[in-house]
């Protein structure tokens, strides 16, 4: 569990964009990468997170899930 790169390449491949708890406030702010780039100052409900089956979660074997609203993976 290294710390995720804050790159433009890592975030390329962040999925948060398809997530379900992803919202109009965080897409407005074009956040994501929120494993390196910690959480978001937008309002955030739970309706799922994909962290799971996101490359960057793999590559970096993370094992948690919400980043949008745990903050970075330390
Ligand atoms: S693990 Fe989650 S927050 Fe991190 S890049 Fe992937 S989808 Fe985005
Ligand atoms: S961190 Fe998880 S819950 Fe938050 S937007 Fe990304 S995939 Fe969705």
């Amino acid at each position: 569990m290294a710390k995720v790169a804050d790159t433009e390449e890592n975030m390329k491949k962040c999925i948060c964009g398809g997530c379900p708890s992803y919202n109009d406030c965080m897409k407005e702010k074009m956040q994501g990468l929120f494993c390196a780039r910690g959480k978001t100052d937008c309002e955030t409900v739970r309706n799922g997170c994909i962290c799971g089956s996101c490359p960057i979660a793999s590559e970096n074997r993370l094992e948690k899930m919400y980043y949008c609203q745990i903050g970075a993976e330390a």
